[in-house]
């Protein structure tokens, strides 16, 4: 079964082991849970799976469902990030660290040891002062998000889902103490009502692996954007690849980078974007969820998708 090094530009070759690697991991889909703390994730259908690939050229190849929208949640907070750093520079490190967290992505126990910096911007903390920072510098967060990932994936209906923000919003009081905490320690920019309702309205886009895997090719490709000119630096993206692989998986990102190896970043809609630098970029979708908020299946997927194909930056 283990082969030697696949070559994304193959699609061919790529679908196979994309349909070898569902079959494997057939019988862990549904396995875990799905989150119910928004309460209008918990309505989703757990034993959904896709898988997609995005080649460097813009071709995608898929199994499963791969082209159902499902919510992104957390994976905004990679495109909020790059967002924020192609508008501003390394500005946003002052206010944010790059460490990884031992605590869960939504503890407060963590900001408070912190003092009000969190420890890296794809926790909750840390996408709410980046969140801050895109609003500061568009008026408007949630609607750059979403034209980041229209122009980056090419779908013009992406879209966010308005039942996910209020249902979320209603929900929100562990974010809502997060905004207050940070606020109190002086590293928010803009009231904290507003940059919550940017936060939920980012974590309630909808899309699809396909939209998601060419979305996030900039990644893999140094930088460079949908329509050829740069979203970020090369060294601006090796920076943010970096922070994905020890930080993008929460408190599962030292696990996840032994069982796969690559630069990714969860979401507790089930999905997760991993970064093949130089080849593709790979976006799995199963809703249920492991202890540290990432996908079962998904990470299993991912786990022998690498070991098949040898794309592992390692
Ligand atoms: N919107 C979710 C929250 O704030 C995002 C968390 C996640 O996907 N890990 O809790």
């Amino acid at each position: 079964m283990l082969s030697g090094l696949v070559e994304p530009a193959h699609p061919g070759a790529v679908r196979e082991v994309l349909e070898d690697v569902h079959e494997l991991v057939r019988s862990l889909v549904g396995q875990g849970r799905v989150a119910d703390y928004i309460p209008a994730l918990a309505e989703v259908e757990p034993r959904r799976f896709g898988l997609a690939v995005a080649t460097l050229d813009g071709e995608v190849t898929g199994v499963g469902d791969y082209r159902v929208p499902f919510s992104v949640q957390s994976l905004a907070k990679v495109f909020a990030l790059a967002a924020v750093l192609g508008a501003d520079g390394d500005q946003i490190w002052g206010r944010v660290g790059r460490e990884p967290s031992t605590h869960p992505f939504n503890s407060l126990v963590q900001l408070e040891i912190d003092r009000g910096v969190p420890r890296n911007p794809f926790l909750n903390a840390g996408a709410l002062v980046t969140t801050d920072r895109l609003l500061t510098l568009t008026g408007d967060a949630a609607g750059a998000l979403r034209g980041f990932l229209r122009a980056e994936s090419g779908n013009p209906a992406l879209d966010s889902d308005p039942r996910v923000a209020d249902s979320e919003l209603a929900h929100g009081h562990r974010n809502a103490s997060l905004a207050h905490l940070i606020a109190s320690y002086g590293n928010l920019e803009n009231p904290v009502p507003e940059v919550l309702d940017h936060y939920v309205r980012g974590c309630a886009l909808s899309a699809s692996c396909a939209d998601l895997a060419l979305a996030g090719l900039f990644l893999a490709r140094g930088g460079v954007g949908a329509d050829g000119t740069p979203v970020l630096s090369r060294e601006a993206t090796k920076r943010l690849n970096a922070t994905m692989l020890v930080c993008g998986m929460y408190d599962g990102a030292g696990e996840f980078a032994y069982r796969v190896g690559l630069p990714a970043k969860s979401g507790v809609g089930g999905g997760i974007i991993a970064v093949v630098p130089n080849r593709c970029v790979l976006c799995v979708w199963s809703p249920a969820l492991d202890v540290c908020g990432n996908s079962v299946a998904g990470v299993a997927a991912l786990e022998h998708l690498t070991a098949r194909t040898g794309w592992s930056v390692f």
